[in-house]
């Protein structure tokens, strides 16, 4: 097990759609372990594989930051079957570390997909859980929670993004 470095805003991998994922095998499950360390150690409630610089359809769910058992939500070439209704609220991404804006998701989404064990699976996410998937489905699709945002509030991050990689402190 071994935290992974996190792959920040401006990195190709993270905007390149991810491949799905062929065979559930040992080094998959390796990634998932590391990954799940990433995660707790950021600490964060979502990951997806391209942020530790791994093009695959993968991403980790977990709401409970590793505090509650059986929380920890694996998904494998996840997909989206459903979605619901509307909700504005604040949003980050580990990424884009130190920034948050509002963002429109829908309140409530159905994902199709692998569990690690191979097994296809489907649930429904509400609330922060749905707006976790929608974030972490974005990322395997190469967007970003920044990509939502128009005009002032757009040019506000990118702008102090590119301030600190300027300066080196970004990257
Ligand atoms: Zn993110």
């Amino acid at each position: 097990m071994a935290v992974l470095p996190i792959v920040k805003y401006g990195a190709d991998v993270l905007r390149r759609p991810t491949d799905p994922v062929a065979g559930i095998d040992e080094p998959l499950q390796k990634l998932i372990d590391d990954m799940v360390d990433t995660m707790y150690a950021a600490p964060g409630v979502g990951l997806a594989a391209n942020q530790v610089g791994v093009s695959k359809r993968l991403m980790i769910i977990d709401l409970s930051v590793g505090k509650r058992p059986g929380e920890l939500h694996v998904f494998i070439n996840p997909q989206i079957t459903a979605a619901e209704g509307e909700i504005t609220e604040e949003e980050g991404c580990l990424s884009i570390p130190d920034f948050v804006e509002v963002v429109t998701r829908p309140e409530r989404v159905r994902l199709r997909y692998l569990d690690r064990n191979g097994e296809e699976r489907e649930m429904w996410g509400e609330g922060l859980m749905a707006r976790a998937m929608c974030h972490e489905i974005d990322h395997l699709n190469g967007t970003l929670f920044v990509d939502h945002l128009r005009g002032f509030k757009r040019d506000r991050i990118l702008k102090k993004i590119s301030k600190l990689a300027k300066s080196g402190m970004w990257g």
